[in-house]
């Protein structure tokens, strides 16, 4: 039997995949109402094709969902951590769910087992985790042998299935035998075709999740930048970017330019990161500056709409459609979404917003419930309803192939503000429209 502990995107999924591999999982979380949903069949969160895994294991009976601790741990010798490590304020990552949920296996633990660090943790946490498991053992008088492991996640939200199913890499951070074992039997029907299993030592393995995630953020920084420059200097990011990624050392994937990263990974994991250079003094330049550049690039839509209406306070009384909520398509997930910056340069001007997106609605209904001048409508269609102009904040499929004369005829002012360069300019001249992108300049 496995225990999942925190039913999220991580958590939720992993459970998932682990139970139509034909494991028994139970998937607790402290959120009563977030479990009374999944008990009667339905999906806290948007993730393409959990709805029909969660089904399928529910049904098989191998898949059970509680808040219960007693019932959690006393069947299982696996304990997958899933729980969130939310940002402090000084950008450390929050352990205390990480922490309680330790607490709560070493209250009750009575058999050999491992426990397993999914969430993203700082250096050191493996030896946190386990040491308030000992703690607790010890004020119980019972001696069971553990060992905590680190394996960090490294699913992407909208493809997190595929992800977790044909991963690219299986980290597993231990420094005991028998745990790696175990972890190894855990993910063999994963690893069949080619080993991808990684053993390392546990810090290291922290620090890996880490690095992957301040990597990716660095290219996305890095070709933001770049992007800019191409603007001023009048060459095209596009061109620039297919001649710099047909350089194997450089790579054509996740180097395009855009209106800034969010979500609930980037950010927060860029920010832990320069914060545990700051606490062990060794300051992260580069990463304070992709933070801080990535802060700054989330503002690029409001001031190429500022730019073309002529400054800042004629924004005052405009209507502007918003497509795309979410931090990226294929998910509802609103956390750090660049189009909550947007939302909110606009409103705090003067300007109303129309928006719409096909998973997010609610998160943002919920994020956004006192802002008047902003309305949620049920269509791309409908958010161009009485607008001035159109600003697009992630590239959902449904919005790569507009009709553009329509948008062209619903727009007063007939200006597009695209900040994932998804169209072509020579399809939005012929249309009539004014097109603002990320950096393409036109060939002259
Ligand atoms: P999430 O917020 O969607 O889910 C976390 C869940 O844990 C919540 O449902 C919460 O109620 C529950 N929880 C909190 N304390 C608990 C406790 N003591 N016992 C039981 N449940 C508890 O978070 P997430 O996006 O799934 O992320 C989880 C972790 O995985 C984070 O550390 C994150 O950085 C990491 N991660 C996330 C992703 C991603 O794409 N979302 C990818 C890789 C790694």
């Amino acid at each position: 039997m496995i225990t999942v502990i925190g039913s999220g995107y991580v958590g939720l999924v992993a459970g998932a995949c682990l139970a139509e591999l034909g494991n028994d999982v139970v998937c607790i979380d402290t959120d009563a109402a977030k479990i009374d949903m999944l008990r009667r069949g339905e999906v806290p969160i948007f993730e393409p094709g959990l709805e029909s895994l969660l089904r399928r294991g529910q049904e098989a009976g191998r898949l059970e969902f509680t808040t219960d601790y007693d019932l959690a741990v006393s069947r299982s010798t696996i304990f997958l951590i899933a729980v969130g490590t939310p940002p402090e304020e000084d950008g450390s990552a929050d352990l205390r769910h990480v922490l309680s949920a330790a607490a709560a296996i070493g209250e009750r633990l009575t058999r050999k087992a491992v426990i397993v660090n999914k969430s993203t943790v700082p250096v050191e946490t493996a030896a946190k985790v386990e040491a308030v498991i000992a703690e607790r053992l010890q004020a119980r008088g019972v001696d069971v042998e553990f060992s905590v492991v680190s394996n960090p996640e490294f699913l992407k939200e909208g493809a997190a299935i595929e992800d977790f199913t044909r991963p690219d890499r299986i980290i597993i951070g231990s420094s005991d035998a028998w745990a790696t074992e175990v972890m190894r039997n855990l993910y063999a029907p994963l690893n069949r075709r080619q080993d991808k299993i990684i053993v390392m030592d546990p810090r290291s393995a922290e620090l890996t999740k880490y690095a992957a995630n301040a990597m990716l953020a660095t290219r996305i920084s890095f070709m933001n930048e770049l992007a800019h420059l191409s603007e001023a200097v009048g060459a095209d990011i596009e061109a620039v970017r297919r001649g710099i990624g047909s350089d194997p050392r450089i790579g054509l994937r996740f180097l395009y330019p855009g209106c800034g990263y969010g979500g609930s990974c980037f950010p927060k994991d860029a920010r832990a990161l320069i914060r545990m250079g700051a606490e062990h003094k060794v300051p992260l330049r580069v990463m304070q500056a992709v933070e801080e550049a990535n802060r700054r690039q989330k503002h690029a839509l409001f001031e190429k709409l500022a730019t073309f209406y002529g400054g800042e306070r004629e924004l005052d009384g405009k209507t502007i459609a918003l497509w795309g909520l979410s931090f990226k398509p294929d998910t509802d997930d609103m956390r750090e979404a660049p189009s909550r910056v947007l939302i909110e340069d606009l409103l705090s001007h003067g300007a109303q917003v129309r928006a719409y997106d096909p998973a997010a609605m609610k998160q943002t209904r919920q994020i956004f419930a006192d802002a008047s001048r902003l309305t949620l409508c049920p269509s791309a269609a409908d958010a161009l309803e009485g607008s001035d102009a159109l600003a697009i904040v992630t590239e959902w499929r449904e919005f790569r192939s507009p009709d553009f004369d329509e948008i062209a005829s619903r727009l007063k002012d007939k200006a597009v503000f695209d900040g994932r360069n998804m169209y072509e300019r020579s399809v939005t001249d012929t249309a009539g429209l004014a097109y603002f992108d990320i950096g393409r300049n036109p060939v002259e």
